[in-house]
């Protein structure tokens, strides 16, 4: 799979320690496009980024190698021990949608410049907070499911993810494989129900455990 590599964060942005990696966490942006996060990450002190981001029609871009790490998981009290064993994934989307008398709106804001007028996922109740929300593109997650089987094998990280993709539990800090920030922050909406997780346990042959 080509992975663009021409936009680069600086070494100020994430941390260029090398560490030990076991485990994959999918993202969405909740932004319009891939550029507009990475433009973001560039301005902000914190040194939150991923490695990875998936633009919506299916580019994949590298911002830092994904030997080293940055924050991305922001779990209280855990001295990033979990952003450094694990390698990120941003997929470019608006997340989670507000409804208001037949139309849809993001960054819950309910505006012209808000309207949002693409696919949706429709999750039939509430989630997290939304019912409706960004619906990932056919191509996101082919080049996501192309993505994790390479770096699976890069990193010899565990073909591996839970059955259960709904809820969050602490206990998810200590397994290896691929998750969701959902899985991980009762509070975070990214990935959405309409992530296809069987296509992806079928296409990278992921172990349901
Ligand atoms: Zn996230």
């Amino acid at each position: 799979m080509p992975i663009n590599k021409t936009i680069r964060l600086e070494t100020k942005d994430y941390i260029p320690t090398e560490t030990k990696k076991d485990l994959i966490i999918l993202h969405h942006t909740v932004g319009g496009t891939a550029l507009s996060t990475i433009n973001y990450w560039k301005t902000d002190p914190n040194r939150i980024a991923t490695a990875y981001v998936v633009e919506r029609d299916g580019v994949v871009y590298e911002v830092f190698d994904p030997k080293y790490w940055a924050f991305h998981l922001g779990l209280k009290g855990s001295g990033g021990a979990v952003d450094k064993r694990s390698i990120g994934i941003e997929i470019a989307s608006e997340g989670g949608l507000t409804y208001r008398d037949g139309k849809l709106y993001c960054f819950d804001v309910i505006s012209d410049r808000t309207l949002f007028n693409q696919e949706h996922y429709d999750h039939g109740m509430p989630w997290r907070g939304y019912r409706f929300f960004d619906a990932y593109s056919d191509v996101q997650i082919s080049a996501v499911a192309e993505l994790i089987t390479q770096l699976c094998d890069q990193f010899n990280i565990p073909t591996q993810t839970p059955a259960n993709h709904f809820d969050a539990d602490d206990a998810y800090r200590q397994f290896a494989g691929i998750l969701g920030h959902h899985h991980l922050r009762p509070d975070k909406s990214d990935v959405h129900p309409g992530f296809e997780w069987q296509r992806v346990i079928d296409e990278c042959k992921l172990a349901v455990v």
